[in-house]
């Protein structure tokens, strides 16, 4: 959306730093964004569980097939390391919240980090966790017929609202990496 020649009566214009304060309100829901991701991949986690127990493959449950453990082992893993990564940034916003000066805190640093980190790693290890989910069923996986199909399509959101990761990542270099003296 763009306004050429537009105007605006004076009583009306916000005025402060306007996309330091949306970056303020995005740290809380970029952490919450990043927290779905974790709900979605235990569902999938789930789902490939009670699937296993009735497929068989080679004679047997596919939940008996070492590639099987393998597979939920490395899930496992990745849900634990998001729900960690969601848990610091939901410390850090509440740190921040609960200190003496919210308002000025939050002004100082912008986007935090830790929700920036939550959101991209949450959007990226779920998805490898429903590339993984939705491929255990098989051609059943790519169809609307199990809820699998529909849960891959949610997880990809995580990777693009508020901030696809490309964008997410050139924030992050540019806030964080960039040396403080450097930064625009
Ligand atoms: C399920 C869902 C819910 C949504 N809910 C809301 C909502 O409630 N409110 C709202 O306002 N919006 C909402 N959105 C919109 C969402 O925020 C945008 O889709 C998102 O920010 C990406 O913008 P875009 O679609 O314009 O893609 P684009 O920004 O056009 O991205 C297209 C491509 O360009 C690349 N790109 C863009 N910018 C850069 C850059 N600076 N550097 C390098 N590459 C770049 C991207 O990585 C991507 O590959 C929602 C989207 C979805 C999918």
């Amino acid at each position: 959306v763009s306004f050429e020649d537009c105007r605006v009566p004076a009583g009306n214009a916000l005025h402060g730093p306007g996309i330091r304060l949306l970056e303020m309100a995005l740290n809380a829901s970029r952490t919450l964004i990043a927290t779905t991701a974790v709900g979605v991949a235990k569902r999938i986690r789930d789902l490939c569980m009670d699937y296993a127990e009735t497929k068989i493959a080679k004679g047997a449950p596919l939940v008996d097939h070492p590639v099987f453990a393998g597979k939920l082992g490395q899930i496992e893993m990745q849900i634990e390391v998001m729900a960690n990564q969601c848990r610091a940034a939901g410390r850090q916003f509440d740190t921040i919240m609960n200190g003496a000066d919210p308002a000025t805190e939050f002004l100082r640093h912008g986007t935090l980090r830790s929700a920036l980190a939550a959101k991209m790693f949450c959007g990226q290890a779920g998805w490898q966790i429903a590339d993984t989910g939705s491929q255990m069923f098989g051609g059943l996986g790519y169809t609307s017929e199990l809820p699998i199909g529909k849960l891959l399509r949610d997880m990809r959101y995580v990777s693009i609202v508020e901030g696809g990761d490309d964008v997410t990542r050139d924030l992050l270099f540019n806030r964080y990496v960039v040396p403080v003296a450097k930064r625009c």
